[in-house]
């Protein structure tokens, strides 16, 4: 399976012929057999915004994890903001990423509600789901709970759901053979919006397109926020920066 959209589509198609429900993680256990699709917002929010694009073409919803304390976008920022929005609008789920490093604390709750509010004001709407950054052995033994959240990693989704995920885009257990086998009746898949496009694309082509996106970004926001940016250097200087995609 490679990470062109034409394979989550026949993701997508394999899970309805074998009689899954696309839910969500409030009303999966109305139907017999459920899948629940989840993306962790890793990397970019405007590749999560296309990815949305393109499920909605499949008439399906989702939901998008979003990680405020990442040094590779901001969820503040006026267009970010707006895609997140227009994602909520459409019927997607906004949740929160959270990464428990940040925080030098033992109590999580603190922190994860004060980033659940920052949220909530960026989108305009509540938000009532929560899933970890690269969780420690620790966060998944606890089960942990917190007031007004649904942690996608508690036992409920963790344990008594199929789980599996594409990260660094490696997938531990073949999404289609755990359709096809009929052996689970729930499945919590995790997608990264990342790593797939209109056409299979090398990791490593991934990585440096996305190193040289960010000094073309740097650039924009350079002629948006300083007065004759040119004076410094020049688009044509600035565009051998960049990686030719
Ligand atoms: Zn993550």
């Amino acid at each position: 399976m490679d990470f062109s959209y034409t394979s989550y589509e026949k993701l997508i198609s394999l899970l309805k012929q074998h009689n899954y429900a696309i839910t969500n993680y409030i009303d999966y256990h109305k139907y017999k057999k459920a899948a629940i699709l989840r993306h962790d917002i890793d990397f970019s929010i405007n590749d999560s915004y296309n990815f949305s694009l393109f499920e909605e073409s499949l008439d399906i919803k989702s939901a998008y994890f979003v990680l405020l304390s990442t040094g590779f976008y901001n969820p503040m920022e006026k267009s970010a903001r707006k895609m997140l929005q227009d994602m909520h609008n459409r019927g997607f789920t906004i949740g929160l990423h959270f990464d428990t490093t940040v925080y030098n604390t033992s109590d999580l709750n603190k922190p994860i509600q004060s980033e659940k509010n920052i949220l909530e004001e960026i989108i305009d709407a509540p938000v009532n789901l929560l899933s970890f950054h690269r969780p420690a052995p620790k966060v998944l033994e606890n089960d942990l709970k917190f007031p007004g959240l649904i942690n996608v990693y508690s036992k409920e989704f963790f344990h008594d759901f199929k789980y599996c995920s594409d990260s660094r885009f490696f997938w531990r257990d073949k999404p289609y053979d755990l359709i096809t086998s009929e052996k689970y009746d729930r499945l919590h898949i995790l997608t990264h919006a990342f790593c797939w496009s209109e056409s299979d694309r090398n990791p490593d082509y991934v990585y440096k397109s996305f190193i040289s996106q960010a000094s073309q970004e740097r650039y924009k926001y350079l002629t948006e926020n300083i007065r004759n940016p040119e004076e410094f250097i020049s688009e044509e200087e600035a565009k051998k920066l960049w990686f030719n995609r």
